[in-house]
């Protein structure tokens, strides 16, 4: 696929999430049409989709019914199972291709990658046995974090270890799935930047951004990451490497740990448009969404400009949704819901993003800077 789509084309979407919903809504924008295929019906993306497939990944006939219908395939999941993208790309261009995702899906191979590329990552070992687990800890230490090396998010799938004894139940917990065990990092913060490399291969990045969990789960994005410039570079620079490694056209979303020497250890990547990067709907004149959709359709890649500054805060849960009016009234913040039925605990609801004046966050200071949203 060399020439743009032009408008009226078929995006196709795999994943029914809000990353799919936002996607197609910045699809719309471009005149697309989105046609979202995912196993569960009435979904964020679904909603807003001009056509849907309700059918589980594995359904070949399915599939190829789907890429009948669509230019081309993307996807907002990471978790879609490889041998989908493998059943699809002989039938339709799919961006980005499945490398991406097979990398992206298994923290060992992630990891090599990183270390492929001359990224720095922290200490790691794979853990395939109960012994292997003890053999590992001996040798990085405690803390550590004992990880799935698949099928992991927001947290899940994941336990610190404190101590010896918290050895066996974790083990208990997340066993016999593959595992690694990393050492703990005690970072500084946690950066995280976006790069988009176009079918041309010219790549473009977003500002690097800071990102705040709580309970596991993202909370706050700051942007720009109030870090010195030259870490901020090396964030982006880091990314752009590695999306140029890869070779894909579309999204990396690149999430690191910031030490206190001022140096980046590289903790995971996904191929997709990101939560840390949410904050560019609003703040960027071509927001992440929209990078997305142009890189999958083909389109040139304008270097996203930011406006304002920007801090994003995520809706999980009932409690933070039940802000949603009084967002809804703030002047200077754009807020986002993803029609999603359930008001679950831990699940993500919507965001809200405040702007700021240019240059605010590097004066503001961590608590003129949290309490806005
Ligand atoms: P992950 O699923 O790898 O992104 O981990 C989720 C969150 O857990 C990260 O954003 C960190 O806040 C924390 N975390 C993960 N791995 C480590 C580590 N090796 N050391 C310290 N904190 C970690």
């Amino acid at each position: 696929m060399r020439a743009p789509l032009p408008p009226g084309s078929t995006i196709g979407i795999l994943g029914g999430g809000q990353l799919g919903r936002m996607s197609a809504l910045a699809a719309a924008g471009l005149g697309y049409r989105c046609h979202v295929f995912a196993p569960e019906a009435d979904s964020p993306a679904m909603q807003v989709a001009a056509a849907r497939t309700v059918a589980p990944y594995e359904d070949a006939a399915a599939l190829a019914a789907f890429a009948a219908a669509v230019d081309v395939v993307t996807f907002e999941f990471e978790n879609v199972p490889a041998a989908t993208l493998d059943a699809l790309a002989p039938l339709v261009p799919c961006r980005p291709g499945v490398e991406a995702l097979r990398i992206g899906q298994d923290r060992i191979l992630e990891k090599r990658f990183f270390e492929r590329s001359g990224l720095p990552v922290g200490p790691w070992r794979e853990v395939a046995t109960r012994e292997a687990l003890d053999a590992a800890v001996a040798e990085l230490g405690l803390p550590a974090v004992l990880k799935t090396t698949r099928l992991g998010y927001d947290g899940r799938g994941q336990a610190v270890l404190r101590g010896p004894a918290d050895l066996d139940a974790a083990w208990a917990r997340l066993a016999p799935r593959p595992l690694i065990l990393e050492a703990f990092i005690p970072f500084e913060r946690e950066v995280s930047a976006i790069a988009a490399r176009g079918a041309d291969g010219a790549v473009v990045t977003f500002d690097a951004t800071e990102n705040r969990h709580s309970r596991h789960i993202l909370d706050l994005s700051i942007a720009p990451a109030p870090v010195p410039g030259a870490v901020a570079a090396a964030a982006r620079g880091h990314v752009a490497q590695l999306a140029g490694q890869l070779g894909l056209v579309g999204l990396l979303a690149l999430e690191m740990f910031l030490l206190p020497d001022g140096s980046l250890l590289a903790n995971e990547m996904a191929p997709r448009p990101h939560n840390s990067g949410h904050w560019t709907i609003d703040a960027c004149l071509f927001g992440q969404f929209a990078l997305h959709v142009r890189a999958v359709a083909g389109l040139p890649l304008p270097q996203p400009q930011r406006h304002h500054d920007a801090v994003m805060k995520n809706l999980v849960g009932p409690e933070a949704f039940a802000a949603w009016a009084d967002l809804a009234a703030m002047p200077d913040v754009a807020l986002h819901l993803y029609g999603k039925g359930e008001a679950r605990e831990g699940r993500k609801l919507g965001h809200a993003t405040r702007l700021l004046p240019l240059g605010s966050v590097a004066t503001a200071g961590d608590a003129g800077l949290l309490s806005p949203v």
